[in-house]
């Protein structure tokens, strides 16, 4: 009997558990300690940022960021359709109006062209994914940022420790958030984080985090704030993660090789592109499947599902998700890159003990399908 390969698998196999039995046995399991401050710290070097923020999740990172940058109830704020719904979701709660842009078949990643045409005096801001690991074009949408008064958040949720002509994500925009879901490159369960430069930013995000409190004055409260703040257990998780981000980088880039080695000779499955100034983050393996291959992604998926592989479906498009698709469908954006690849791509199982054997019955089964191997 073959065992069922999931998407996603945590690897927990370094000083994880030592550090999470040395933050209860310190008492120190609330929202401080020793652990919280060495992963903010460490984190902010690996992003090559000088603050971080470690937050309860990623949702509550970009909700966080929208919060310090002072987005007002009818402001404008860019983001790409092909992404996962939080992104826009935070644009919400803070009562703005994402505004969706298509993405470019080059790197999935917001196209500034495009950029320019949703751009009206109400924008406000961009917030920049770097989907499935793979940084947007920040210079560019940086330029246009600073052109058009607008500030840039970069949603780096799926792309830790990757980079761009050089410099490291979370070091690319205003602000960049991060998010440690269980399915995500390093992870504490739940988690997340902001990265930032900005001292004035940065503290106002602080007492944003922490219900508002006056850092000099306690007990007194001069704005509402929130209660955003991640345990020191959790930190425990992350600090163990974050220690062994290289070798985690590393298998997880084996199990990337292994993948394009044995696909790529099939006609019909493409990969994802990858820009050549940047290194991306493997996060989960991701193909497409066009008119070639004589069968659709969703019938490739199921007749992995039959042999008790699980796959990921690509992000379904959120301008058409019910909460946002009146407002989208008025300004009739160009969408198309975004839909052709939110009906033809696929997550393959990527986690960093994921063994060839595994891989080939992945890749063989996806071979027999398309019967052209
Ligand atoms: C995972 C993810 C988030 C949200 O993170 P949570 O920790 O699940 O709240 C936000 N944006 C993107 C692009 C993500 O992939």
């Amino acid at each position: 009997m073959n065992t069922r390969i999931p998407v996603a698998i945590p690897d927990l196999s370094g000083n994880e558990k030592n550090y999470v039995q040395d933050a209860l046995d310190s008492t120190w399991i609330s929202s401080s300690g020793k652990y919280l401050d060495q992963f903010e710290s460490d984190f902010a070097q690996v992003c090559g940022s000088k603050h971080c923020l470690a937050v309860s999740n990623g949702t509550v990172a970009l909700h966080l960021a929208l919060l310090t940058l002072n987005v007002m109830p009818g402001d404008e704020v860019i983001v790409p359709s092909l992404t996962y719904v939080a992104t826009a979701n935070a644009v919400k709660y803070v009562g703005g109006v994402p505004v969706f842009v298509d993405v470019m078949s080059s790197d999935w990643c917001l196209s500034p062209e495009k950029i320019e045409d949703a751009i009206t005096p109400r924008t406000k801001g961009i917030i920049a994914v770097h989907l499935y690991g793979h940084p947007a074009d920040m210079d560019s949408i940086n330029h246009i940022a600073g052109v058009n008064g607008l500030w840039v958040v970069e949603d780096a949720a799926e792309a830790p420790f990757a980079s761009y002509k050089g410099r490291p994500t979370g070091s690319l925009a205003t602000i960049a958030t991060f998010s440690f879901y269980g399915n995500k490159v390093i992870t504490s369960g739940e988690g997340g984080a902001i990265t930032l430069n900005e001292d004035r930013l940065a503290l106002r995000a602080k007492t944003l985090r922490g219900q508002g409190v006056d850092p000099n004055r306690r007990y007194f409260f001069p704005i509402t704030g929130y209660n955003f703040r991640l345990t020191n257990v959790a930190a425990a998780i992350l600090c163990a993660q974050l220690e062994r981000h290289v070798e985690i980088i590393e298998a997880r880039k084996r199990i990337y090789q292994l993948y394009e080695e044995k696909l790529s000779d099939v006609s019909g499955v493409h990969f994802q592109p990858v820009s050549e100034d940047v290194v991306l983050s493997p996060w989960l393996f991701c193909i497409t499947i066009d008119e070639d291959a004589g069968k659709t992604r969703d019938e490739v998926a199921q007749r992995l599902e039959d042999q008790d592989i699980e796959t990921r479906p690509f992000f379904i498009p959120l301008h058409l998700l019910p909460p946002f698709r009146e407002d989208a469908h008025n300004r009739s954006a160009d969408l198309s890159n975004t839909l052709r690849l939110s009906a033809s791509g696929m997550n393959l199982p990527t986690y960093t003990n994921l063994s060839e054997n595994k891989i080939e019955r992945i890749t063989n089964t996806i071979k027999g399908f398309l019967d052209n191997a």
